[in-house]
Protein backbone atom coordinates (compact mmCIF):
# COMPACT_ATOMS: atom_id res chain seq x y z
CA UNK A 1 0.00 0.00 0.00
CA UNK A 2 1.75 3.24 -1.05
CA UNK A 3 -0.02 6.10 1.32
CA UNK A 4 0.59 10.39 -0.02
CA UNK A 5 -0.31 12.94 2.25
CA UNK A 6 -1.78 16.29 0.58
CA UNK A 7 -2.35 19.36 3.42
CA UNK A 8 -4.80 21.55 2.21
CA UNK A 9 -6.57 18.50 0.64
CA UNK A 10 -9.93 19.34 0.59
CA UNK A 11 -10.11 21.97 -1.41
CA UNK A 12 -8.67 23.90 -4.56
CA UNK A 13 -5.04 22.67 -5.73
CA UNK A 14 -4.75 20.11 -2.90
CA UNK A 15 -7.86 18.33 -3.76
CA UNK A 16 -6.66 18.55 -7.88
CA UNK A 17 -3.39 17.06 -6.27
CA UNK A 18 -5.25 14.55 -4.46
CA UNK A 19 -7.21 12.46 -6.95
CA UNK A 20 -4.30 12.67 -9.41
CA UNK A 21 -2.34 10.64 -7.02
CA UNK A 22 -5.16 8.47 -6.40
CA UNK A 23 -5.30 7.83 -9.88
CA UNK A 24 -1.55 6.87 -9.28
CA UNK A 25 -2.86 4.32 -7.14
CA UNK A 26 -1.97 5.95 -3.72
CA UNK A 27 -4.26 6.12 -0.83
CA UNK A 28 -4.63 9.77 0.20
CA UNK A 29 -4.40 10.87 3.59
CA UNK A 30 -6.38 14.01 3.32
CA UNK A 31 -5.53 17.37 5.81
CA UNK A 32 -7.83 19.76 6.09
CA UNK A 33 -8.33 22.27 9.15
CA UNK A 34 -12.05 23.85 8.99
CA UNK A 35 -13.74 22.51 5.48
CA UNK A 36 -14.73 18.91 6.60
CA UNK A 37 -17.45 18.72 4.11
CA UNK A 38 -15.11 19.83 1.59
CA UNK A 39 -12.71 17.19 2.67
CA UNK A 40 -15.33 14.26 2.63
CA UNK A 41 -16.28 15.21 -0.97
CA UNK A 42 -12.56 15.09 -1.73
CA UNK A 43 -12.35 11.26 -0.23
CA UNK A 44 -15.52 10.58 -2.13
CA UNK A 45 -14.12 11.64 -5.15
CA UNK A 46 -10.71 9.43 -4.31
CA UNK A 47 -13.42 6.47 -3.96
CA UNK A 48 -14.40 7.49 -8.08
CA UNK A 49 -11.33 7.26 -8.95
CA UNK A 50 -10.38 4.04 -7.76
CA UNK A 51 -8.52 4.53 -4.85
CA UNK A 52 -8.97 5.42 -0.95
CA UNK A 53 -8.04 7.71 1.44
CA UNK A 54 -8.31 9.07 4.90
CA UNK A 55 -9.27 12.67 6.52
CA UNK A 56 -6.36 14.07 8.54
CA UNK A 57 -7.96 17.08 10.79
CA UNK A 58 -4.63 19.57 11.82
CA UNK A 59 -3.89 23.07 12.17
CA UNK A 60 -0.33 22.68 10.07
CA UNK A 61 0.78 25.98 12.12
CA UNK A 62 0.27 24.27 15.07
CA UNK A 63 3.40 22.30 15.54
CA UNK A 64 1.69 20.11 18.53
CA UNK A 65 -1.14 18.81 16.64
CA UNK A 66 0.64 18.46 13.66
CA UNK A 67 2.98 15.78 15.50
CA UNK A 68 0.54 14.54 17.30
CA UNK A 69 -1.57 13.79 14.58
CA UNK A 70 1.13 12.16 12.65
CA UNK A 71 2.94 10.42 15.38
CA UNK A 72 -0.57 8.56 15.32
CA UNK A 73 -1.08 8.02 11.94
CA UNK A 74 2.51 6.37 11.52
CA UNK A 75 1.59 4.39 15.03
CA UNK A 76 -1.84 3.02 13.15
CA UNK A 77 0.07 1.96 10.50
CA UNK A 78 3.13 0.35 12.19
CA UNK A 79 4.02 -2.69 9.59
CA UNK A 80 7.04 -2.37 7.97
CA UNK A 81 6.38 -1.57 4.49
CA UNK A 82 4.05 1.17 5.68
CA UNK A 83 4.84 4.57 5.26
CA UNK A 84 4.02 8.20 3.72
CA UNK A 85 6.32 7.80 0.53
CA UNK A 86 4.46 10.87 -0.65
CA UNK A 87 4.26 14.68 0.87
CA UNK A 88 2.40 17.35 -0.70
CA UNK A 89 3.31 20.40 1.49
CA UNK A 90 0.34 22.44 -0.54
CA UNK A 91 -2.08 23.71 2.51
CA UNK A 92 -1.63 28.03 2.18
CA UNK A 93 -3.40 31.40 3.23
CA UNK A 94 -2.81 34.97 2.58
CA UNK A 95 -3.47 37.57 4.11
CA UNK A 96 -2.19 40.45 1.61
CA UNK A 97 -1.59 43.90 2.44
CA UNK A 98 1.05 46.76 1.93
CA UNK A 99 3.65 46.63 4.63
CA UNK A 100 3.59 49.55 6.50
CA UNK A 101 -0.22 48.91 7.26
CA UNK A 102 -0.12 44.92 7.78
CA UNK A 103 -0.79 43.84 11.53
CA UNK A 104 1.57 41.88 13.20
CA UNK A 105 -0.66 38.62 13.37
CA UNK A 106 -1.22 38.49 9.98
CA UNK A 107 2.89 38.21 9.28
CA UNK A 108 3.38 35.68 11.89
CA UNK A 109 0.07 33.70 10.76
CA UNK A 110 1.50 33.80 7.08
CA UNK A 111 4.76 33.05 7.84
CA UNK A 112 3.36 30.20 10.22
CA UNK A 113 0.95 28.54 7.76
CA UNK A 114 2.76 28.56 5.22
CA UNK A 115 6.46 27.89 6.01
CA UNK A 116 7.05 26.30 9.57
CA UNK A 117 4.67 24.19 8.60
CA UNK A 118 7.16 23.02 6.47
CA UNK A 119 9.30 21.31 9.10
CA UNK A 120 6.54 20.55 11.21
CA UNK A 121 5.29 18.29 8.76
CA UNK A 122 7.69 17.26 6.68
CA UNK A 123 10.18 16.34 9.23
CA UNK A 124 8.44 13.22 11.28
CA UNK A 125 8.41 11.46 7.86
CA UNK A 126 12.58 12.01 6.62
CA UNK A 127 13.51 9.09 8.06
CA UNK A 128 11.05 6.32 6.84
CA UNK A 129 11.40 7.70 3.24
CA UNK A 130 14.99 7.39 3.98
CA UNK A 131 15.18 4.03 4.78
CA UNK A 132 12.51 3.07 2.23
CA UNK A 133 14.93 4.80 -0.16
CA UNK A 134 12.04 6.34 -1.79
CA UNK A 135 10.69 9.65 -1.33
CA UNK A 136 9.32 12.92 -2.62
CA UNK A 137 8.47 15.67 -1.23
CA UNK A 138 7.00 18.45 -2.95
CA UNK A 139 6.18 21.83 -1.69
CA UNK A 140 3.55 24.51 -3.12
CA UNK A 141 5.67 27.72 -3.16
CA UNK A 142 4.30 30.70 -5.33
CA UNK A 143 5.23 33.05 -8.16
CA UNK A 144 5.16 35.51 -5.23
CA UNK A 145 8.13 34.00 -4.10
CA UNK A 146 9.78 34.01 -6.66
CA UNK A 147 9.94 37.99 -8.41
CA UNK A 148 8.11 39.21 -4.41
CA UNK A 149 4.58 40.66 -4.66
CA UNK A 150 3.63 43.85 -3.62
CA UNK A 151 0.86 43.65 -0.66
CA UNK A 152 2.31 40.03 0.12
CA UNK A 153 5.48 40.94 1.75
CA UNK A 154 4.33 38.14 4.56
CA UNK A 155 3.66 35.70 1.48
CA UNK A 156 6.44 36.01 -0.64
CA UNK A 157 8.79 35.52 2.34
CA UNK A 158 6.62 32.61 3.74
CA UNK A 159 7.34 31.23 0.08
CA UNK A 160 10.98 32.23 -0.82
CA UNK A 161 11.86 30.45 2.34
CA UNK A 162 9.98 27.52 1.17
CA UNK A 163 11.97 27.62 -1.93
CA UNK A 164 15.45 28.00 -0.02
CA UNK A 165 14.40 24.83 2.07
CA UNK A 166 13.65 22.63 -0.94
CA UNK A 167 16.77 23.49 -2.12
CA UNK A 168 18.85 22.47 1.04
CA UNK A 169 16.88 19.80 2.03
CA UNK A 170 17.04 18.14 -1.41
CA UNK A 171 21.10 18.23 -0.76
CA UNK A 172 21.03 16.15 2.57
CA UNK A 173 18.71 13.45 1.07
CA UNK A 174 19.13 12.55 -2.69
CA UNK A 175 21.52 9.95 -2.22
CA UNK A 176 18.78 8.16 -0.28
CA UNK A 177 16.01 8.66 -3.93
CA UNK A 178 13.97 11.32 -1.69
CA UNK A 179 13.65 14.11 -4.28
CA UNK A 180 12.16 17.65 -3.12
CA UNK A 181 10.56 19.99 -5.28
CA UNK A 182 8.92 23.36 -5.20
CA UNK A 183 6.19 24.48 -7.81
CA UNK A 184 6.04 27.69 -8.50
CA UNK A 185 1.91 28.47 -9.39
CA UNK A 186 0.99 31.91 -10.82
CA UNK A 187 -2.94 32.95 -10.83
CA UNK A 188 -4.70 29.26 -9.83
CA UNK A 189 -8.65 29.80 -10.38
CA UNK A 190 -9.38 28.68 -6.46
CA UNK A 191 -10.79 30.01 -3.57
CA UNK A 192 -7.76 31.74 -2.86
CA UNK A 193 -8.22 33.78 -5.99
CA UNK A 194 -12.02 34.81 -5.10
CA UNK A 195 -12.13 38.99 -4.85
CA UNK A 196 -9.26 39.47 -7.26
CA UNK A 197 -9.82 41.24 -10.61
CA UNK A 198 -9.48 37.97 -12.86
CA UNK A 199 -10.72 40.47 -16.22
CA UNK A 200 -8.01 42.89 -15.76
CA UNK A 201 -4.91 40.34 -14.17
CA UNK A 202 -5.15 38.14 -17.26
CA UNK A 203 -4.01 40.97 -18.90
CA UNK A 204 -0.92 40.41 -17.35
CA UNK A 205 -0.73 37.24 -17.95
CA UNK A 206 0.98 35.68 -21.57
CA UNK A 207 -1.46 32.73 -21.58
CA UNK A 208 -4.27 35.09 -21.21
CA UNK A 209 -6.24 32.84 -18.57
CA UNK A 210 -5.82 31.44 -15.41
CA UNK A 211 -4.68 28.15 -14.64
CA UNK A 212 -6.69 24.84 -13.57
CA UNK A 213 -6.14 23.29 -10.38
CA UNK A 214 -5.84 19.95 -12.35
CA UNK A 215 -2.63 21.64 -13.93
CA UNK A 216 -0.25 21.86 -11.16
CA UNK A 217 -1.64 18.60 -9.66
CA UNK A 218 -0.68 16.80 -13.52
CA UNK A 219 2.77 18.37 -12.43
CA UNK A 220 2.88 17.22 -8.61
CA UNK A 221 1.30 13.98 -10.34
CA UNK A 222 4.59 14.16 -12.46
CA UNK A 223 7.28 15.12 -9.84
CA UNK A 224 5.94 12.37 -7.50
CA UNK A 225 6.86 9.46 -10.16
CA UNK A 226 9.55 7.41 -10.68
CA UNK A 227 10.27 8.84 -13.85
CA UNK A 228 11.05 12.34 -12.02
CA UNK A 229 13.83 10.50 -9.96
CA UNK A 230 16.77 12.78 -11.42
CA UNK A 231 14.97 16.21 -10.73
CA UNK A 232 16.00 17.36 -7.48
CA UNK A 233 16.31 20.82 -5.57
CA UNK A 234 14.48 22.19 -8.13
CA UNK A 235 11.41 25.17 -8.44
CA UNK A 236 9.02 24.69 -11.53
CA UNK A 237 6.96 27.34 -12.14
CA UNK A 238 3.37 27.01 -13.60
CA UNK A 239 1.98 30.19 -14.46
CA UNK A 240 1.21 30.75 -18.23
CA UNK A 241 3.92 33.01 -18.96
CA UNK A 242 3.47 35.71 -16.30
CA UNK A 243 6.89 35.78 -15.00
CA UNK A 244 10.47 33.44 -16.81
P1 LIG B 1 -7.44 27.33 -1.24
O1 LIG B 1 -7.66 28.55 -0.40
O2 LIG B 1 -8.37 27.02 -2.35
O3 LIG B 1 -7.38 26.05 -0.28
C1 LIG B 1 -6.55 26.09 0.86
C2 LIG B 1 -6.44 24.71 1.43
O4 LIG B 1 -5.50 24.76 2.53
C3 LIG B 1 -7.74 24.20 2.01
O5 LIG B 1 -7.76 22.79 1.82
C4 LIG B 1 -7.62 24.54 3.49
O6 LIG B 1 -8.36 23.67 4.35
C5 LIG B 1 -6.13 24.32 3.70
N1 LIG B 1 -5.60 25.04 4.85
C6 LIG B 1 -5.54 26.39 5.04
N2 LIG B 1 -4.96 26.65 6.23
C7 LIG B 1 -4.66 25.45 6.79
C8 LIG B 1 -4.08 25.07 8.02
N3 LIG B 1 -3.67 25.98 8.92
N4 LIG B 1 -3.94 23.75 8.29
C9 LIG B 1 -4.34 22.81 7.40
N5 LIG B 1 -4.91 23.12 6.21
C10 LIG B 1 -5.07 24.43 5.92
O7 LIG B 1 -5.93 27.46 -1.74
P2 LIG B 1 -5.27 27.02 -3.14
O8 LIG B 1 -5.69 25.65 -3.50
O9 LIG B 1 -5.44 28.12 -4.10
O10 LIG B 1 -3.73 27.02 -2.71
C11 LIG B 1 -3.00 25.85 -2.40
C12 LIG B 1 -1.53 26.23 -2.28
O11 LIG B 1 -1.08 26.80 -3.50
C13 LIG B 1 -1.24 27.28 -1.21
O12 LIG B 1 -0.02 26.99 -0.56
C14 LIG B 1 -1.11 28.57 -2.00
O13 LIG B 1 -0.31 29.51 -1.33
C15 LIG B 1 -0.48 28.05 -3.26
N6 LIG B 1 -0.66 28.93 -4.41
C16 LIG B 1 -1.93 29.19 -4.90
C17 LIG B 1 -2.09 30.05 -5.98
C18 LIG B 1 -3.43 30.36 -6.57
O14 LIG B 1 -3.48 31.24 -7.46
N7 LIG B 1 -4.51 29.72 -6.17
C19 LIG B 1 -0.92 30.68 -6.59
C20 LIG B 1 0.33 30.33 -6.03
C21 LIG B 1 0.44 29.49 -4.97
P3 LIG B 1 -9.91 23.97 4.74
O15 LIG B 1 -10.72 23.53 3.54
O16 LIG B 1 -10.16 23.12 5.95
O17 LIG B 1 -10.03 25.44 4.99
Amino acid sequence: MKYALVTGGSRGIGRAVSIKLAQMGYRVIINYVNNTAAAEETLQLIREAGSDGEMLKFDVGNAEQVREAIEGWQAAHADADEYIEVVVNNAGIRRDNLMALMPGEDWFNVINTNLNSFFAVTQPLIAQMQFHKFGRIINMASVSGIMGMQGQTNYSAAKGGIIAATKALAKEVARKNVTVNAIAPGFIKTDMVEGLDEKELKKTIPANRFGQPEEVAALVGFLASPEAGYITGNVISINGGLYT
